[in-house]
């Protein structure tokens, strides 16, 4: 979608000012109760910038959160081609921007035209939030905490310990990786390219003291270690629509005490969380987790916690 964004004119002197000012108000409250906000000359700005990004849900849930909190900001979709990425990043600052999101497929590109970059997005290689603070370019990455926070609202701290396989080693998979190591679960990460897969093995076991990172090969994914399992995790674009399915190996052997997460979202369920559910077993969905990815990224835009609820009702509207 378009980021819904209302450019409100100063009225008219006289009576036709008291006229425009009730029109302006009214219009201003149907904006606000449809989630839009009103963009003024003092209108902090917040982009996100990706390749496509009108797909986005982002602009939604923060542009309904900004709304609802009363906050003066604006949310705006900002197709970027791979080639401008740098550009984009400077102009942000240049435009005044107080941040941004970064999705596919520039969250690792955007690194080095970033001036400081925390922990987490260090570790990931990958940053989906910008903070500008005086001029300056701070990189961070909320999709580790997204995915835990999704997890410990549905499963406590009852994975620690348990072992867990994770599909892929991309981006959404590095994220989910420190996470799940951080929790305690004893990981095994699969993967089509091994290489990758053994690369973030290796990542995740040097960057959480005492976590086991192990890996495999796609083709060596079996029945038996997919029954082992506590915790399922689909960190691949595997499931999108248009995209192949997830490996019937994984899919059609989930039961019930298992825990499927599924990173992809949109509009219904995964055919893997629907199957899931089917088998009995505890299901979290992407969606969850890129809400709480966003709640995170909204606090550190504007200091004030994200409402959770509103946020999700927005998503759910698109
Ligand atoms: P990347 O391109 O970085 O990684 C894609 C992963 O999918 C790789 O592991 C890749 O394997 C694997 N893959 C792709 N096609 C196939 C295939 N045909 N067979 C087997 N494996 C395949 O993408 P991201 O990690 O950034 O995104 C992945 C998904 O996660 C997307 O759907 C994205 O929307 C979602 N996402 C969700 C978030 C949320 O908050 N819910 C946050 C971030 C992402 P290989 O290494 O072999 O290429």
């Amino acid at each position: 979608m378009t980021a819904a964004k209302k450019v409100v004119t100063r009225p008219a002197a006289g009576a036709a000012a008291a006229t425009a000012n009730v029109r302006g108000r009214r219009r201003r409250r149907r904006a606000s109760s449809r989630g839009v906000t009103t963009v003024t000359g003092t209108t902090q700005l917040i982009g996100i910038i990706g390749r496509p990004v009108a797909h986005s849900l982002s602009p939604a849930i923060h542009n309904a959160a900004f709304v609802a909190l009363g906050l003066d900001m604006v949310y705006v979709p900002l197709p970027v081609r791979d080639e401008d990425v740098g550009a984009a990043v400077k102009g942000l600052a240049a435009l005044g921007f107080r941040g941004a999101n970064v999705t596919i497929p520039h969250k690792g590109a955007v690194l080095p035209y970033l001036d400081r970059v925390d922990g987490d997005a260090a570790l990931a290689e990958a940053v989906n939030t910008i903070v500008i603070e005086d001029g300056e370019l701070l990189g961070y990455n909320t999709d580790v905490e997204g995915v835990h926070d999704a997890l410990v609202e549905v499963c406590g701290d009852s994975l620690r310990g348990t072992p867990g396989l994770l599909l892929g080693a991309g981006g959404a998979a590095r994220a989910t990786a420190l996470a799940l190591a951080r929790m305690g679960l004893d990981l095994t990460v699969v993967n089509r390219t091994s290489a990758a897969a053994e690369r973030l093995a290796a990542l995740t076991s040097a960057a959480v003291p005492g976590a086991v990172c192990r890996w495999l090969p796609l083709e060596e994914l079996t029945v038996a270690l997919v029954a082992e399992q506590h915790l399922l995790v689909n960190a691949t674009s595997l499931g999108m629509d248009g995209a192949s399915k997830v490996p019937a190996s994984l899919a059609d052997t989930v039961t019930a005490g298992q825990v499927v997460v599924d990173v992809v979202y949109g509009r219904s369920e995964t055919d893997l969380l629907a199957q899931a559910r089917v088998g009995g077993a505890t299901v979290v969905g992407g969606l969850e987790m890129l809400l709480r990815q966003a709640a995170a990224a909204f606090k550190l835009w504007t200091g004030r916690s994200a409402p959770l609820d509103v946020m999700r009702y927005a998503a759910k509207q698109e």
